[in-house]
């Protein structure tokens, strides 16, 4: 089989693959993945091999933790995180949904109590053919497409 590479290879640090395309430079906003001088190669449709394309994230010296990988899979949740250590992939996992995500999305209900109160916001995860999220205030569910910060 031919190999192609699509970036560079890297040293050390995380790979993050098959994102949707068009997703990946939301990824990079949401974890604030450039608020580092780490070395950061992002490919934007790329493609797959299929009749698709793909965005991929490379982020030298830095490894995505399982907290992050499962955040990623709110965006991309076909994505998958290879650990790169002197070169080899010494670990390679598929992100999988949280069960619940907590501080770091805005609840789109403007009457929701969580705008006016001190409170973290909390949601939980729920997927059938769709991924939702259900407020832990308001209890109302939303589709990924409603928040700002997903979309
Ligand atoms: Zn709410």
């Amino acid at each position: 089989m031919k190999k192609k590479l699509e970036v560079q290879a890297i040293e050390n640090g995380s790979v993050i693959d098959h994102i949707a395309a068009g997703k990946g430079v939301k990824i990079l906003k949401f974890f604030q993945l450039t608020d580092t001088n780490q070395k950061i190669t992002i490919g934007l449709n790329l493609p797959t091999g299929g009749s698709t394309t793909k965005d991929l994230i490379k982020i030298e010296n830095t490894q995505i933790t399982g907290v992050q990988a499962n955040q990623l899979a709110l965006f991309a949740p076909d994505a998958t995180i290879n650990l790169i250590d002197d070169y080899d992939v010494v670990k390679k996992f598929k992100v999988e949904l949280p069960e619940a995500i907590s501080g770091v999305l805005a609840c789109p209900n403007s009457n929701c109590i969580s705008h006016n109160e001190p409170v973290d916001s909390l949601f939980y995860i729920k997927q059938k053919q769709q991924i939702k999220l259900k407020c832990h205030y308001c209890e109302k569910s939303f589709a990924t497409s409603f928040f700002k910060e997903l979309d």
